[in-house]
């Protein structure tokens, strides 16, 4: 699935690398004790050090440090366990210490690994090419006060996890599935929650566009601060046709940073782009380099949970699920267990496809997550159970399936009230069948003459006569018998 632009003088493919700033699970900020917490009043959660008071020293965050390794071993990364804090300088009102702490040329996680599950079903690996731990800013809030502006401290000092891709995505739908594989991921590992609503995850996309089978790496543009999936996607889409038509029109890319419009659905320049000499990094004389042995890196990877990847291994290969239904169920943890426990000791893609059509459909129409779902897993079980053993037909199996959203009663209680038990027994479903063939001679000359798809039409008749509660199978084994046999 090769994504390409058309353009006048031919076909052009686009290079994408995102920028993820991921905020970490952490009990307090990279260097000071101030909580993180998300929804807190203005100013509230904040330190002398994070409003950077002259004589605050920074304290590095051992849970911080922790939670990088852990992420970085979640991207199958390479873990530095020499690293090395270094001030990236400029002077923006909401970061008061007049510099950024970041990581440069010794971050704490190296080369890792993505991997993508597209929707087709297939899988991509897109390359890391970092993680480096650094500060949040604060906010600058311009809508309060006609004449002065605003400033939250609230985020400064928050610790950031900056995880770079290498450019190896090409098209908006690749940039979407690497979001959401990175944030189930980060999820998986209790890292970052992954709420691109509430800001603890957002993008920096970098775009640039080379005629389709060239391998040169044209100037890029970096669209800032994108903040849902959907909008990273259409960024990518506007700003590849923009970069496509300049470069058509004899003109050249320039490298700058961009901001994206979703009601304009455009990018708008923002600022030329710096460069890293811009920034006049040196190491933070403040803190010393972060070390630590083996030992704290094994200490974690024994506590890291099953990943998506090992989860979506096991479902294809021991429960015989289809690479995409186990692709779907991973990408949520939740989603995952409730499968699991659904699944136990039943047929597992029977199960799968309740889950996936059946259930996604109706908590999509109830506008509810899994975890608020009106029927367990231990009942959708139970309900593919009674379908497996004959209890009842799939069809029924439906409207008890309706009964449980309604009422999030056992699927067996159900079929006990409503007295929907399957009619397995040949003799009254004969009596059934010897019925309507004498309420319908006619039909019934028509299939002895030689019409065998009128039988369709008999079987029909009877499953209508019984309510839905005779086996199909046998209704057509003995109509077959009486009227052809
Ligand atoms: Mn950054």
């Amino acid at each position: 699935m090769t994504y390409l632009i058309q353009g006048e003088t031919g076909d052009w493919e686009v290079v994408i690398g995102l920028e993820v700033h991921a905020q970490a699970i952490t009990n307090a900020k990279l260097f000071s004790g101030a909580p993180a917490t998300f929804g807190a009043g203005p100013n509230e959660n904040v330190s002398l050090i994070d409003a950077a008071m002259p004589g605050m020293l920074p304290v590095i965050n051992e849970m911080a440090i922790e939670q990088a390794v852990r992420t970085g071993l979640g991207l199958r990364a390479a873990i530095n366990k020499y690293s090395v804090f270094e001030r990236k300088n400029y002077f923006y009102a909401d970061l008061p210490q007049g510099y950024q702490i970041s990581q440069y040329l010794h971050p704490i996680v190296g080369e890792g690994v993505v991997t993508l599950d597209l929707s087709d079903g297939s899988t991509r690996d897109v390359g890391i090419e970092r993680l480096h731990l650094e500060q949040d800013a604060g906010k600058s809030i311009h809508d309060q006060d006609p004449k002065r502006s605003m400033i939250d401290l609230n985020r400064a000092g928050v610790v950031l996890m900056e995880i770079v891709s290498k450019p190896d995505i090409r098209s908006p739908e690749e940039a979407g599935a690497y979001l959401k594989k990175l944030r189930a991921i980060l999820r998986y590992l209790g890292t970052c929650d992954g709420n691109m609503e509430e800001g603890s995850m957002r993008a920096d996309v970098n775009v640039s566009v080379r005629p389709k089978g060239a391998d040169e790496l044209r100037t890029r543009v970096e669209v800032k601060n994108v903040n849902s999936v959907r909008f990273v996607m259409q960024a990518i889409e506007v700003e590849a046709e923009r970069q496509v038509e300049v470069w058509e029109d004899g003109d050249e890319v320039v490298q700058e940073t961009r901001l994206f419009d979703p009601n304009k659905g455009e990018t708008r320049a923002m600022r030329t782009k710096e460069f890293a000499h811009d920034y006049r990094y040196f190491p933070d004389p403040d803190l010393l380099p972060v070390r630590f042995d083996d030992d704290f890196i094994e200490r974690i990877k024994a506590t890291l949970p099953e990943l998506p990847d090992d989860k979506k291994d096991r479902f294809i290969n021991d429960m015989g699920l289809s690479a995409y239904d186990a692709g779907v169920l991973v990408a949520d943890r939740e989603t995952a267990a409730y499968f699991e426990d659904a699944a136990k000791g039943r047929d597992a893609k029977t199960v799968a496809n309740w889950l996936t059509t059946n259930l996604f459909g109706a908590l999509k129409k109830l506008d509810k997550g899994i975890g608020e779902s009106p029927v367990s897993a231990i009942h959708l079980g139970e309900l593919v159970g009674l379908i497996e053993d004959e209890t009842i037909s799939t069809k029924i199996a439906k409207d008890v399936f309706e009964e449980m959203l309604k009422t999030s009663k056992a699927p067996g209680d159900i079929v006990e009230e409503k007295g929907l038990k399957q009619i397995t027994d040949t003799g009254a479903i004969e009596a059934i069948v010897d019925q309507v063939i004498a309420d319908n001679p006619e039909q019934a000359d028509e299939v002895r003459g030689g019409n065998d798809k009128a039988i369709g039409w008999f079987v029909g008749q009877v499953m209508k006569a019984s309510q839905g509660k005779a086996n199909p199978g046998q209704v057509n084994g003995l109509l077959r018998a009486k009227l052809l046999g």
